[in-house]
């Protein structure tokens, strides 16, 4: 049995779109980072925006039931976004106007050596500098705040109270029932084929539909923007790989409410599941990068083996159902933030190889800002996808599973 998040929209969607001829901004990809950069462009009116998306909004790795909201990171950059969207997620009901079914639980990661328990301290250290209220645990604290952890193998733990989890479909949803209240275009079951370009410059992109004049084109396409930037001539070092979630049901006795709790070494992690059981996850290391989403039970060995080293009640728990998604993997793990050097005009915010839900609300204003030649908030020079070209040092993140 799926989650019941993981079947159904929260709202119906509208039948598609017509095609305009033109647009002065055409997105690609109808996830949650192409919502919120639709709502962005929408809210700042920066002309005729259009949304393309193949399938349907969140048909993507957006459709994950539940997704992590955090600002713990290691890099400076992460931190900034985590912790500005940290504040957006809460302000949702008002501005875009939905709920998202947030819960500020917290983040607690496990950390099961000295080696962990040390980047872990410089994480707080630097997490603390910018205000994020995040700390470094006793196993026996940890414990208690998640009462399933085994502390004996533990080191140590860091928390940050701030941290949490919401529903990326229902961001999605109101991300794009705003944007169309502002004058957005959202058209679904249309794939993006071709990207014209002549001189250097965009002209349009090609879809079954018909075509569409354009100038700026934003590639959110996820696990699939490296196809689509080819397109354009365009490098995106994107690799897709399978990530699994399973869901326990509701179990009785009901699970206490604990944080979003992670196992750094392991990358087993666990938390409510917002219907009276737990969702549990687990990077398998054994996976393969490609496009495949099915959910396997076989996938459910390594979680077991792992959840009886660090959560051992865990690993007896029925499983009622999965979900399968795809990372949308770069090579140091980091976001892909820019406009390419050639053909001008053409931006992209992919690449976010597992936080790219939590990074949603600031990625759309910083894309609004490059789109319009506004200074945003945070320079994402340094997240150019020319850093694997060697012009930038590649910047590996550390507090990612
Ligand atoms: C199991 C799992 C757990 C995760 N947990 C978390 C978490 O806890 N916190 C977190 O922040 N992130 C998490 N993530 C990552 C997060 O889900 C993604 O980073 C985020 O959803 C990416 O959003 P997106 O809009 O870039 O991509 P997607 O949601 O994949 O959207 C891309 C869209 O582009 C469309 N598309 C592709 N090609 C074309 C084309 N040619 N024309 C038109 N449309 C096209 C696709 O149909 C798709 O809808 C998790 C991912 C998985 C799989």
């Amino acid at each position: 049995m799926p989650h019941p998040t993981a079947t159904a929209p929260s709202v119906p969607h509208p039948k598609p779109a017509p095609l305009p001829a033109a647009a002065d901004v055409v997105i690609i990809g109808g996830g949650v980072i192409g919502a919120s950069i639709a709502f962005h462009l929408a809210e700042a009116a920066a002309g005729r925006i259009l949304l393309l998306e193949r399938d349907t909004p969140a048909s993507g790795s957006s459709g994950k039931p539940l997704g992590g909201v955090r600002a713990q990171f290691s890099d400076p950059l992460n931190i900034r976004l985590g912790l500005r969207s940290l504040a957006a997620w809460h302000d949702f009901a008002r501005r875009p106007g939905a709920d998202i079914g947030l819960h500020s639980v917290g983040y607690l990661f496990l950390l099961g050596s000295e080696a962990e328990r040390d980047t872990f301290a410089a994480g707080v250290e630097l997490q603390n500098s910018y205000g994020v209220p995040s700390r470094l645990l006793t196993p026996a604290a940890a414990r208690e705040l998640c009462p399933y952890v085994d502390p004996a193998p533990l080191v140590a733990a860091a928390y940050s109270p701030g941290d949490g989890y919401a529903t990326p479909r229902a961001a999605v949803d109101g991300y794009l029932r705003a944007a169309r209240r502002l004058g957005a275009t959202v058209r679904t079951r249309c794939p993006v084929t071709a990207i014209d370009t002549e001189d250097g410059h965009i002209r349009a992109v090609r879809t079954p539909h018909g075509a569409v004049r354009t100038t700026t084109v934003v590639c959110c396409a996820g696990a699939w923007s490296a196809e689509v930037g080819a397109l354009a001539g365009v490098t995106l070092p994107v690799t897709p790989l399978r990530r699994q979630i399973a869901f326990t049901g509701p179990l009785d006795p009901r699970p206490p409410r604990i944080p979003f709790t992670l196992d750094y070494a392991s990358t087993l992690y666990f938390h409510n599941d917002g219907a009276g059981g737990l969702l549990l996850g687990l990077s398998d290391p054994a996976q393969q990068p490609g496009y495949e989403r099915e959910f396997t039970r076989e996938w459910l060995v390594p979680f077991r083996a792992a959840a009886a080293r660090r959560a051992p009640a865990l690993a007896a728990l029925p499983v009622t159902g999965g979900w399968a998604g795809l990372y949308e993997q770069t090579p140091d793990r980091n976001a892909l933030i820019g406009e390419a050097p050639h053909p001008g005009r053409f931006l992209y915010a992919t690449g976010f190889s597992g936080h790219g839900f939590l990074q949603a609300p600031a990625v759309g204003e910083i894309v609004r800002d490059l789109v319009l030649g506004r200074e945003p908030f945070l320079d994402p020079g340094p997240l150019s996808a020319a850093r694997f070209d060697g012009d930038h040092a590649a910047r590996p993140e550390a507090h990612i599973i």
